[in-house]
């Protein structure tokens, strides 16, 4: 079972990703809980490229290209063998965080970069995406805090507040347009009130 968790910055996925991955584990699943960009040693260089420097570094194209070379190599070297053993990949990102920033945020066609996941990966797609949603502003408080403790890599600041909105609007519109995958997950509260909810929802969900 393939599960991606998606949402803008400083909605927490990550820290929800670690908990549900570690319930798994109890409960006795191979659980291989990976990110993107990157995941293998090659993506996470990518990944590198992709997150230092100038944020006006990368065209929108390029920087597009970067996430999907990094695709390539994490889902044919990790995800798509661990799916194959009968693992749980939970995957920190993927496709619709690309749709997400370089569609909707910087503006590239959302079919073209659709139709660019699909032959990179061979169409795949995870069986439930988790999209974490809070309102711009906390996500960005969160995320300040995380960068003023020194824990944060991210080039949020460079990016204005439109941006954000644009990335938000995509996510928060997410769910009911691809119901068949995509679950909405109120992510303000407690650490722990998250997790239940994510828990209640991978619970609830149909597995084809
Ligand atoms: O997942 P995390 O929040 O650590 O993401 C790292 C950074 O990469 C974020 O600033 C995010 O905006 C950016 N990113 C991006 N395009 C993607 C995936 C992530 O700009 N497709």
């Amino acid at each position: 079972r393939f599960i991606s968790f998606e949402g803008g910055e400083g909605c927490g996925k990550s820290t929800q990703a670690h908990r549900l991955a570690e319930a798994l584990t109890l409960a006795g699943h191979e659980v291989v809980l990976t990110r993107e960009p990157g995941g293998t040693e090659g993506a996470e260089a990518i990944r590198s490229l992709l997150v230092s420097g100038d944020p006006g570094r990368w065209l929108p194209w390029s920087e597009a290209c970067l996430v999907n070379a990094a695709r390539a190599e994490h889902v044919t070297r990790v995800i798509r063998p661990a799916l194959r053993r009968g693992a749980w990949v939970l995957c920190d990102r993927y496709i619709d965080s690309t749709r997400a920033y370089q569609g909707a945020g910087k503006g590239l066609d959302d079919a073209a970069l659709t139709a660019m996941h699909a032959q990179v990966t061979r169409n795949l797609w995870p069986d439930l995406t988790l999209v974490l949603g809070l309102p711009v502003e906390q996500g960005l408080a969160r995320a300040a805090t995380r960068s003023r403790a020194g824990k944060a890599e991210t080039r949020f600041e460079a990016h204005d507040a439109g941006f954000h909105g644009r990335v938000e609007a995509f996510f928060a519109a997410l769910p009911a347009a691809e119901p068949w995958r995509c679950v909405a997950i109120d992510a303000s509260g407690t650490i722990a009130d998250v997790g239940r909810r994510i828990r209640d929802a991978a619970e609830s969900w149909t597995w084809s």
